[in-house]
């Protein structure tokens, strides 16, 4: 058996086949034309990370009530979104908001203005939906229409997408761990030591994107990373076509999870298992690319239940089935705002190599259009976009 490493050129490279990097693999092959694109992924499997574990939620901006922009912004792109994924996107459900009577960090009042600016409509919930909420921990409760996605579906249909535009290879189990300039082409080299070269290579690797920067020595990115937890329930009949977001503040929300049938119980203050500030000026060198890791961690199921039931008493008979459990990454400038940024850049020091972060699955064509500003520049020096 031949075990030589493999050396293979093609026209660009994408690093990481989550939902990003494959519709970025699209973007170079039909919009740019490119002939040969090389999709590498560390994994065995396809938006198999953070592209599947989420809450699934195609924001409409209501989440957003201490950032206009990125809730204004949700509102436009998830119209887009939600016609380009068509298949993947699931409404057989209806989505009630709700503000908590004390510790919210908006009050019903605000949040109804809010939702005016931004144009968002709000139904006063009515009965029997109204009794869901208990009276001492609710101030309102809201009727929205916010709808959810099937992270398996949204998969089959950027793999067809995919196979049917030719000319784009997706490499599994490769592990990129060096990036470096190479006369005139970008040099890949995984840590199985194979090595592949394009003029253009853009990464797109979300949580790992300091860990494969610091491996291949780049400057890293200030980055909060957060260790998160989202609970599968089996919900009681009356909230089986039912989702419930409490806000602003340590609070809960019950999201589908269409792709197993199930719900997600998320809770702002036991989701996150652990939380660290890494960048250059705090380097935190955790090992957060390993499943392993991630699995082993204990549930915090009973503590998020045991809080949500105050707000939703019949959230009691909930059944937990198991956890999903992946790391999240927000830009720094981003964690007080609650805003969610996305991040197009080519300042790392090596020509043609650019790497993005798309903070949630609807700005996807945010960072198209900031990608497509900055090819432009190609080879030109640095540019930069942050977009709120
Ligand atoms: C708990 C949680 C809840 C969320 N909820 C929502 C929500 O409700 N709605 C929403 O829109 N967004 C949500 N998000 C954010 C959303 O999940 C991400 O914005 C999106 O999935 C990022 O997609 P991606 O393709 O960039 O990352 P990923 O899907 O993680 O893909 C990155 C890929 O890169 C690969 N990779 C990593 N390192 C390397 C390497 N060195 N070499 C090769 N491959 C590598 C990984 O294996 C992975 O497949 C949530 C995120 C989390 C964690």
């Amino acid at each position: 058996m031949d075990v030589s490493p493999v050396t293979a050129r093609s026209d660009a490279i994408v690093i990481g086949a989550g939902f990003f990097g494959l519709r970025i693999a699209l973007y170079l092959r039909e919009e740019l034309g490119l002939a040969r694109v090389t999709v590498i992924e560390a994994e065995s499997t396809a938006m198999e990370r953070a592209s599947y574990v989420n809450q699934a939620r195609v924001h409409h901006g209501y989440h957003y009530p201490r950032s206009i922009l990125t809730a204004y912004r949700s509102r436009v792109s998830s119209r887009a979104w939600s016609d380009e994924h068509s298949p993947a996107l699931y409404t057989s459900f209806r989505h009630f908001y709700a503000i908590a009577s004390t510790f919210s960090k908006v009050n019903a009042r605000q949040f109804e203005t809010f939702c005016e600016r931004i144009g968002a409509p709000l139904s006063e919930v009515r009965p029997p939906q109204q009794a869901w909420f208990s009276p001492g921990h609710i101030e309102k409760a809201w009727e929205v229409e916010e709808f959810a996605f099937d992270a398996r579906v949204l998969r089959t249909l950027m793999l067809d997408r995919v196979a049917r535009a030719g000319g784009v290879e997706i490499l599994h189990n490769r592990r990129v761990a060096r990036i470096e300039s190479s006369g005139s082409v970008v040099s890949i080299t995984t840590a199985d030591g194979d090595v592949y070269c394009a003029p253009l290579a853009i990464s797109s690797v979300y949580a790992s994107t300091n860990e494969l920067h610091r491996s291949a020595g780049l400057p890293l990115i200030p980055l909060q990373l957060e260790i998160t937890e989202m609970a599968l329930v089996r919900v009681p009949d009356q909230l089986r076509n039912a989702a419930i977001t409490v806000m602003d503040g340590p609070f809960f929300s019950l999201m589908p999870f269409p792709a197993r049938g199930l719900h997600t119980l998320s809770h702002v203050r036991y989701t996150p298992h652990a939380r660290w500030f890494d960048s250059a000026e705090a380097p935190d060198p955790r090992p957060i690319a390993s499943r392993v890791d991630l699995a082993a961690q204990p549930s915090n199921f009973r503590p998020m239940i045991a809080d949500a039931r105050r707000y939703v008493p019949s959230l009691a008979d909930l059944e937990y089935v198991d956890s999903v459990t992946e790391v999240k990454a927000v830009l720094r400038l981003s964690d007080a705002s609650d805003s969610r940024p996305i991040l197009v850049r080519n300042d790392a020091g090596i020509d043609g190599y650019y790497y993005v972060l798309g903070a949630k699955i609807d700005n996807v064509d945010d960072v198209l259009e900031e990608l497509s500003h900055a090819l432009v520049q190609h080879g030109r020096g640095v540019k930069t976009e942050v977009r709120q």
